[in-house]
């Protein structure tokens, strides 16, 4: 079973290295060097990347860590272009990363972007973009129905699954999702328990599905709390994909 190390990059960012023994993979290397670092600096042999969506900040230190390790397999969303790919994958596949035990299911999961990828194993998430600790991606490519979707699906995967997601952006999604539903009593005492970890500078990932289930809004399109912020504003059904398509539209704004 691999070990899960948070590598922060950029100002938000979140890259995640798995390790077993001496053997590495990494999840979305944005930039190079803070991975490079860890791998040097814990004599680690990187044999896999894995890209959950094209963008740069997820992408961008795959040349740089080829060049050190020109033997390391590339996953990557087969519809969008990331440097390198190798193993271009789809949804549906179970893979296998070298050195490390276990197997990953690869989870399609469109919204934020279309070939958007999430991969399960061993009782961890990796979402990428898609759903956040207490929110969920832009959708700069996909439709609400699409991103609803693809959050329902993660959704159905074990409470106890941690949730490791690619941006700290915990504290701001919260603040969200108490406008949202200000009665929602693990939702206060998690934004309190997020604001203490931020004001030391501590991250809030990962989190687990158990608890964004009980407090982030967009997972819970069918609580009548909810309902009834998205009726506030403006939707007229309870269809939950409407709710959600509601609450997304009013999180960019907010
Ligand atoms: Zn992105
Ligand atoms: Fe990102």
């Amino acid at each position: 079973m691999f070990d899960v190390i948070r590598i922060p990059a950029f100002k938000d960012n979140y890259i995640w290295l798995l390790r077993q023994d001496m053997r590495a993979a990494v999840i979305d290397p944005g930039d190079a060097s803070p991975v490079l670092e860890v791998l040097r600096r814990e004599k680690l042999e990187l044999s896999s990347i894995l890209i959950t969506h094209h963008h740069q900040d997820h992408q961008g230190g795959i040349d740089g860590l080829l060049a050190c390790f020109p033997s390391a397999k590339v996953f990557a969303p087969a519809r969008e272009s990331v440097t390198g790919t190798s193993a271009p994958l789809r949804g549906g596949e179970r893979i296998r990363l070298a050195g490390l035990d276990g197997e990953l299911r690869v989870i399609a999961v469109p919204g934020h972007t279309l070939g958007h990828l999430a991969y399960y194993g061993e009782g961890c998430l990796f979402c990428g973009d898609t759903l956040f600790a207490g929110g969920c991606g832009r959708l700069f490519e996909g439709t609400p129905r699409e991103m609803a979707e693809s959050l329902v699906c993660l959704a159905a995967l074990p409470d106890e699954t941690k949730v490791y997601c690619a941006h700290e952006y915990t504290e701001a999604n919260l603040r969200f999702a108490l406008a949202v539903e200000p009665g929602n009593r693990a939702l206060r005492r998690r934004a309190d328990e997020v604001a203490v970890l931020r004001a030391k500078d501590l991250p809030t990932v990962p989190s687990t599905l158990a608890v964004e289930k009980a407090t982030n809004p967009f997972l819970r399109c069918r609580e009548p709390e909810v309902i009834a912020a998205a009726r506030a504003r403006g939707v007229t059904e309870n269809d939950p994909v409407a709710v959600f398509a509601a609450l997304r539209e009013w999180k960019n704004e907010f």
